[in-house]
């Protein structure tokens, strides 16, 4: 159905019906898979594999054949810096958008907003689907409005409007789907006639932040999950090189985050009760507190206070964690900020926990926390090895690929253009 076809059927459906029949169905995207503009013909095809809590080390830890091979068919990074907080929701939207946490809005994986005057949490599904939640632009928001088809079997963002638009296709979120059905849908979507066929595929795979959350990085059962992931991109890697334009594929295989032990012994209870309206939102590698009571003269007090409490772990107001952590510009991050040393936590004296855990959220540039990154497609070197980058330079990057007019983003272009063997010119710096 072509777009003015589809438009003047929302007219007709709403002059004529009531309202209730006329909105489409709630899951998986409109009926009609959409056309790609006629510009976009010779654009190459961009599937991104998100491989939740996969650690930059595993790598060289574990066997992986299929990664191995992505690495020997084109560029793996010595690792992929996160942005902070190093959780799964912020994390997966800083590559989506190419914007830190506190350009993007998604500042914890549970927050409060003073905008929104509620609570945001991955665990509920109206806010995860609201748009409304998220700025920036993701990469398949870029697309879409640009006449681009793309599709998502799951990543962060992709099930919410975000700035009104959503992926052509895309799967509410349900960790029960096996990934090979995950890899199957990618592969028949692939397979489609170039009209309908999306130029931007999203796929994600939790297994390796579930074992590692309870296992730990180095266990028997991590390494089973690393094969197991392994072979599943294999199915993917032999999919794509069975089309019949396999050569316009690239196939990024990215992660959001690593995995450190959480030490019972270290862990710091932070009892709040001498200091009225005062709220830990989030707590262990990092925590935020919300000072209900009082104005912004009483953060000095309390910070220092609390700072004193805590000794070893970093108790800052919001406006002044340090730069590099680009945590400052949302009201959405908490009044008081506290970052633990790695492997250290603080929480509440009910959460103190009984025995050592695994866990992510520290610092950034803490290299446990330190992620991956490969992808080989058309122009890009067979066996490079880059340093260690940012995760906001992955948008630009991609929208560099697809031809794509980008948002303004913090990630820079130049920062990933050279894997391309020098076919790429730069663009400008983002702000
Ligand atoms: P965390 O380790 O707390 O940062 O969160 C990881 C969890 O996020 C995974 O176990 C997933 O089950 C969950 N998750 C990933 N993507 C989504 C999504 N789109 N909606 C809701 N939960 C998700
Ligand atoms: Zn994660
Ligand atoms: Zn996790």
């Amino acid at each position: 159905m072509s777009p003015a076809f589809r438009a003047a059927g929302a007219v007709v459906c709403a002059l004529l019906l009531p309202l209730a029949a006329c909105v489409p169905p709630p899951d998986s995207g409109p009926p009609d898979p959409g056309v790609n503009e006629a510009r976009h013909a010779d654009a190459p095809y961009v599937v991104i594999l998100s491989l939740d809590g996969f650690r930059h080390d595993y790598l060289d830890l574990y066997p992986s054949p299929a990664l191995q091979g992505l690495a020997r068919d084109g560029v793996r990074a010595e690792r992929m810096i996160p942005v902070f907080p190093t959780k799964t929701f912020p994390s997966h939207f800083s590559i989506a958008t190419g914007l830190y946490a506190e350009h993007h809005g998604l500042v914890g994986n549970r927050f409060w907003a003073p905008d929104k005057q509620g609570f945001y949490s991955i665990g509920d599904r109206e806010v995860v689907e609201d748009g409304t939640w998220y700025r920036g632009e993701p990469i398949w928001v870029t697309a879409e409005r640009q006449g681009m088809r793309t599709a998502a079997f799951f990543f962060v963002g992709t099930e919410a409007d975000v700035g009104g638009v959503r992926p052509t296709r895309w799967k509410r979120y349900d960790d029960s789907v096996p990934n090979a059905e995950r890899v199957d849908t990618v592969l028949a979507w692939l397979r489609e006639p170039p009209e309908t066929r999306p130029h931007l595929v999203t796929l994600y795979f939790s297994d390796l932040d579930d074992v590692g959350h309870r296992d730990g990085p180095e266990s028997p059962e991590v390494a089973a999950a690393v094969a197991s992931v392994d072979a599943h991109l294999g199915t993917l890697v032999d999919g794509i090189a069975a089309l019949p334009h396999a050569d316009r594929v690239y196939l990024v295989v990215l992660s959001d985050h690593g995995m450190l032990k959480a030490e019972a012994a270290r862990a710091q209870p932070l009892d709040l009760s001498p200091f009225p309206g005062v709220q830990m939102e989030e707590g262990g590698p990092y925590a935020s507190l919300r000072v209900a009571e009082g104005g912004p003269e009483r953060l000095p007090g309390l910070r220092d206070s609390i700072q004193a409490l805590l000794g070893e772990a970093e108790v800052w107001m919001r406006q002044d964690v340090p730069e590099r952590l680009h945590y400052s510009a949302d009201a959405r991050i908490g009044d008081l900020v506290i970052l633990a040393s790695p492997g250290a936590t603080v929480v509440t004296p009910d959460r103190m926990p009984r025995r050592d855990a695994f866990t992510h959220g520290w610092d950034n540039q803490t290299p446990e926390m330190g992620a991956i990154f490969l992808a080989k497609g058309p122009g890009i070197v067979p066996g490079q090895r880059i340093g260690a980058f940012e995760a906001v330079n992955v948008y630009p990057w991609l929208a560099h690929i697809l031809g794509l007019d980008p948002a303004p983003v913090d990630g820079r272009l130049e920062v990933l253009a050279p894997i391309l063997g020098g076919g790429a010119t730069a663009g400008e710096p983002g702000r």
